[in-house]
């Protein structure tokens, strides 16, 4: 919803593009050190895993009328990198950390097998509210092109007049090539946008943006190939699998039959996302969602 609205206000008020995914927070530090001309370039908008953190420490601490000093958020994630992001400047809503601790889904199985849990014994139980259920957008995310797609649902519904019956499927960004180009006739606009993963893609691509050679106006990167199925966080597979089977495509698979499961497939119409803004941020890119949803980058050296 954020990244959607914020596509949107930099085409129509002619502020920097091409705008720049920032939910991977590998190809942030990345361009922070690298390619710090691109930082205007990178959304504002804070990552998934500190997104709910935010939301947790602000809209669900003040529903339940808890101090946010006294929740300790725990985010599960496919990435070893989320651990150093939680720690990073500018990602403290409610004045303390949106999230204390990033476990890796590796991690999570160890602590699963160890604990012995039997999941088919478990009681069938729905998730807390807020963000209890998420879209298909959200399931899309973890592969390359999701972040892209997820963004692209919301965007095009908002500049084609908000119909419901909207394009849902954006198939040309989807697939595990290191580079994608695809070009989309939004109300009368042509949008032409690319989706990079792999550091190496990354870096070929913004060279060609810097040198004029490549024309787009949204990009998504990546750190890691394929995406966040393929993380440095992720369960290893043994080699007599990792030889014969393309996990990364496998994976973004499964992620794409979740999405197509979903009753609900762009942010947009979640209810649990609507419950938040009608309760708490008001509008995508509004005051408080900016508070909450939004941070900042500087340029580093790796050396830091
Ligand atoms: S692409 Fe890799 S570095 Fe980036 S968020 Fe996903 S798992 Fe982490």
């Amino acid at each position: 919803m954020e990244e959607a609205n914020e596509f949107i206000d930099r085409v129509k008020n002619g502020d920097v593009l091409p705008m720049i995914t920032s939910c991977s927070p590998g190809w942030v530090r990345y361009c922070e050190a690298y390619f710090p001309e691109f930082l205007p370039n990178l959304s504002s908008c804070k990552s998934p895993q500190q997104m709910a953190g935010a939301i947790i420490k602000t809209y669900w601490a003040k529903k339940n009328n808890i101090d946010p000093k006294n929740i300790v958020s725990v985010s599960v994630m496919p990435c070893t990198a989320k651990k150093f992001e939680i720690g990073r400047e500018d990602q403290s809503a409610a004045g303390v950390p949106d999230v204390d601790i990033s476990i890796t889904t590796r991690e999570l199985v160890k602590m699963i097998n160890k604990a012995g849990l039997r999941f088919n014994d478990l009681p069938d139980e729905k998730f807390d509210s807020p963000l209890s259920e998420g879209s298909g957008a959200a399931v899309i995310f973890g592969a390359t092109g999701g972040v892209m797609e997820a963004a692209l649902r919301t965007a095009v519904w908002k500049l084609t007049g908000e119909a419901p019956d909207s394009p849902v499927e954006f198939n040309e960004v989807r697939g595990v090539e290191g580079i994608k180009f695809a070009e989309y006739n939004v109300g009368g606009t042509a949008v032409k946008v690319a989706v990079v993963s792999g550091l190496a893609n990354a870096k070929k691509l913004l060279t060609q943006v810097k040198n004029g050679e490549v024309d787009v106006q949204f990009i998504e990167v990546m750190a890691c190939p394929g995406g966040c199925v393929n993380g440095g966080g992720q369960v290893i597979q043994p080699a007599e699998v990792r030889n014969f089977v393309d996990i990364r495509a496998e994976r973004a698979k499964a992620l794409y039959s979740l999405d197509t499961a979903r009753a609900v497939r762009k942010s947009h119409e979640s209810p649990d996302i609507k419950e938040v803004y009608a309760n708490f941020l008001g509008e995508p890119g509004s005051h408080t969602a900016h508070e909450v949803l939004h941070t900042s980058y500087k340029p580093s050296s790796l050396s830091k």
